[in-house]
């Protein structure tokens, strides 16, 4: 079919390719303000349709140890984070839907002096780039959370974490933008693009769709649409795995983290406990498809009943692998300089928190407006051509 316009729509003014939280956002922001938007998806498991919901504020110790080069764009980052937080409450209101939003902050948990040292030294810097962080000794964590297992010695608290219902988020996010007008393309892998002499041509497996701008909102796909281009945008798949317990009575109001393993735990309104925090998943087979490592259900599950022992007798209903995607701690966010008309919104670490707010970002860029934050250390064009 390659060659002939794509029967879905082979015109239009702006093709965002990546229909996770960003491109969805996005798509729905442009048709909010009368621009025609295609919105391609290949329908792959990502990071929006598997993440665990944790609305993140404070720096996580995972991604501060596994990437220490990359602490400096973190920080940068940094600022955003209460923002993109505050960000999704306007979402959830604006759509006037149900995300199962609660802003209960975030914890995370020392079990030893040198941890809970590091996130003393973390707190203040956290402190001096804006944040509201503290940090608890065990009798004071046990005032408001006291529930954590005995090696727990305290914790540092950041008042304006949170969680969401991905599922519930997902969805009216969804019906928004097809009531938006929003026309998608799902299914369908999007590439190779090119550039013409006024616009793009996109090519999918249904047909050829012609765009006068480009988003490249992939996430880790982004990286060889970009190469395609000769744009470089160092954008790598990091597939992790998450589980979900059976639903039960209220216990844990926070966001739990760790300062030193990785584990992230939250209690739904539904009772159900997801845990996750980093765990690797492999991408299986021909089609790379995120894949449960047994390793990790085992290691994950002993973690989170050792750090909160009551939730043991419960029982994991579901477990799951998604893609998440790493580039240098920071999104890449706005026109691609080297390629008139191209543009990529790809979210930082923890970028289910930053989504609709990168999103924003980029379409007020899109759209000729002035963003509300300073976007330059997030360009694209910091990377050198590929
Ligand atoms: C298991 C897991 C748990 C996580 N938990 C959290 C959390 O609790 N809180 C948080 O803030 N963040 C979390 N994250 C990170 C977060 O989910 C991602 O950073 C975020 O969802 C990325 O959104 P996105 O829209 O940029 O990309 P994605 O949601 O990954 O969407 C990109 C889409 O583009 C598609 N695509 C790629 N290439 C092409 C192509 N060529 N043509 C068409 N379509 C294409 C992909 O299949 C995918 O559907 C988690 C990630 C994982 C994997």
């Amino acid at each position: 079919m390659t060659g002939a316009a794509h029967p879905l729509v082979g015109d239009i003014d702006v093709a965002v390719i990546g229909g996770g939280i960003v491109g969805s956002c996005l798509a729905g922001f442009l048709a909010e303000d009368g621009v025609g938007v295609a919105l391609i998806d290949d329908g792959r498991i990502g990071g929006s349709n598997a993440n665990a919901g944790s609305l993140h504020v404070q720096m996580q110790s995972r991604f501060m140890r596994l990437y220490p080069q990359n602490v400096p764009g973190m920080e940068r980052q940094l600022p955003l984070y209460p923002k993109a937080v505050a960000f999704w409450q306007a979402m959830q209101a604006r759509l006037g839907a149900d995300f199962d939003l609660k802003m209960t902050g975030g914890l995370m948990v020392a079990e030893s002096r040198d941890q809970l040292d590091f996130l003393k030294i973390k707190a203040r810097r956290e402190r001096e780039l804006g944040l509201d962080v503290d940090v608890l000794d065990r009798a004071e964590l046990d005032r408001i959370a006291p529930y954590f297992g005995p090696d727990v010695v305290g914790a540092e608290i950041c008042a304006n974490e949170g969680k969401l219902n991905p599922l519930l988020a997902n969805a009216a996010i969804r019906r928004w933008i097809i009531e938006k007008g929003v026309v998608l393309v799902e299914g369908e892998s999007a590439g190779p693009v090119r550039r013409e002499r006024q616009g793009f041509i996109i090519e999918t497996g249904n047909g050829r769709i012609k765009a006068g701008r480009v988003v490249l909102a992939a996430a880790s796909g982004s990286k060889a649409l970009a190469a395609g281009l000769g744009v470089a945008i160092p954008a790598e798949p990091e597939p992790l795995h998450m589980n979900i317990t059976e639903a039960a009575a209220p216990l844990i109001g926070h966001l739990i983290q760790h300062a030193d393993r990785m584990i992230t735990l939250k209690q739904f309104g539904t009772g159900q406990i997801v845990i996750g925090g980093g765990w690797p998943a492999q991408l299986a087979g021909e089609r790379r498809h995120p894949t449960v490592e047994l390793a990790s259900l085992v290691a994950n599950a002993t973690l989170a009943q050792h750090i909160v022992p009551r939730i043991a007798p419960l029982r994991i209903i579901r477990t799951w692998a998604g893609i998440n995607t790493s580039v240098d701690g920071k999104g890449v966010l706005g026109p691609i300089g080297l390629v008139p008309g191209l543009f990529a919104a790809i979210p930082g670490d923890a970028g289910y928190t930053l989504g609709p707010l990168s999103a924003r970002l980029v379409a007020d860029m899109m759209l000729g407006r002035q963003p509300n934050e300073d976007v330059s250390p997030f360009s694209p064009d910091r990377f050198e051509a590929a």
